[in-house]
């Protein structure tokens, strides 16, 4: 083999790799399209033949009982060396190419081959769509031009398995891709969760945001049940704060909700929490506490926020205040001190109000 041929050769092989076809299973098409073959040709055996680089091998066969043959006895072999002509041997005594081949001389008994190559549009020829009798003859026209077709059908038949098997391939990936980013959206999550977590204050005013509120109320509505002490909760709300923020603008506004929280947190005595509860609303649980000194800090804190000094114009607070019952829980005490808060603003505003 000169190294045009042996180049052309590696190629070729590469290419009939490609197509994933070799040593696989049986498949219906290939089978009817050998079937058609025997009977367009009227001849015992059809194949078709893939040539490997040591051997050939079958596709599909009717009339042979083996798989594949080494190369160097196939027909076959001999045929894809003009990969656009049909090879035709009437009589393979009578070819000094075959008349000693084992397939012919052998049981077999091969006489009669015709193959039309496997063309693929590179040039290259896969194997061939063959017929083989056991007896001399000759293809008429018309059955060598239906060989010929033949092969073009399996040409196609390959093409699509090819494109279908690296379709499946890419959507199997796309599928791992999928999963991939899905478990990664997953550990986020978690982190994010993990995180926030791990956020118990309000970044602008500094308190204890509303996550922390609810963990502390809980843990102290326990407690007060526990050791069967008092527990209060203030619920204050800056009056009118929507007014100020269209008045001075967004930033002023968040200036005046920093200024309002130094002045509760001014008032909160060491053990009582303050905390943002939204928006313009605050929160403070006040433990043991009884009736009278939750009014007191309640108005403490009322009076600080009136007398803050340095905003655009003086900012009141209503203040709603409950106690604890052991017979509910938190949840309802939030809602009370609420009803409370409500119950302030109703009254005017800049004031107290005590659900008991
Ligand atoms: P009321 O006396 O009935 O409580 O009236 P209000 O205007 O205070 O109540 P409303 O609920 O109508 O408006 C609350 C306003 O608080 C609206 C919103 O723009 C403002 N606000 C809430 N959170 C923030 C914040 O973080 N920064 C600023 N600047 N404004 C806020
Ligand atoms: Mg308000
Ligand atoms: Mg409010």
């Amino acid at each position: 083999m000169d190294r045009t041929t042996a180049t052309a050769e590696a190629l070729r092989l590469e290419e009939l790799r490609s197509f994933g076809v070799l040593d696989s299973a049986a498949e219906q098409a290939y089978d009817d399209v050998v079937k058609l073959a025997s009977f367009i040709c009227d001849t015992p055996i059809a194949l078709i033949s893939l040539i490997d680089e040591d051997r050939q091998w079958f596709k599909a066969r009717v009339g042979m009982n083996a798989m594949e043959t080494p190369r160097g006895i196939a027909f076959c072999a001999h045929a894809i060396t003009e990969p656009h002509a049909l090879m035709e041997v009437p009589d393979a005594l009578d070819d000094s190419r075959f008349a000693n081949n084992p397939l012919v001389t052998g049981e077999e008994g091969v006489r009669f081959y015709a193959g039309a190559p496997l063309l693929t549009p590179s040039g290259a020829a896969l194997g061939t769509v063959c017929v083989i009798d056991r007896v001399p003859r000759k293809l008429t026209e018309a059955q060598a031009e239906a060989l010929k077709a033949l092969s073009r059908q399996v040409v196609q038949l390959l093409a699509l398995r090819r494109a279908n098997a690296e379709l499946e391939l890419l959507s199997r990936a796309h599928t791992l891709r999928q999963r991939e980013l899905e478990e990664t959206q997953r550990q986020l999550k978690g982190i994010n969760e993990e995180l926030s977590e791990q956020t118990l204050t309000d970044a602008l005013t500094t308190l204890k945001n509303r996550r922390a509120f609810d963990r502390l109320l809980a843990n102290e509505y326990a407690r007060a049940l526990r050791t069967r002490s008092p527990l209060a909760l203030l619920m204050v709300d800056v009056d009118h704060f929507k007014a100020y923020n269209d008045q001075y603008g967004h930033l002023a506004g968040d200036q005046a909700l920093q200024a309002v929280a130094a002045a509760i947190k001014s008032q909160a005595r060491a053990y009582d929490h303050v905390a943002r509860y939204g928006g313009e609303e605050f929160a403070v649980i006040l433990p043991d506490t009884q009736v009278a000194d939750t009014r007191a800090v309640a108005e403490r804190v009322r009076l600080a926020v009136q007398n803050l000094q340095g905003l655009h114009r003086p900012v009141t607070v209503s203040v709603g205040a409950a106690m604890a019952e052991a017979k509910t829980d938190p949840v309802d005490l939030v809602s009370r001190a609420d009803q409370a808060l409500y119950q302030a603003k109703q009254n005017g505003r800049n004031r107290l109000h005590v659900t008991l």
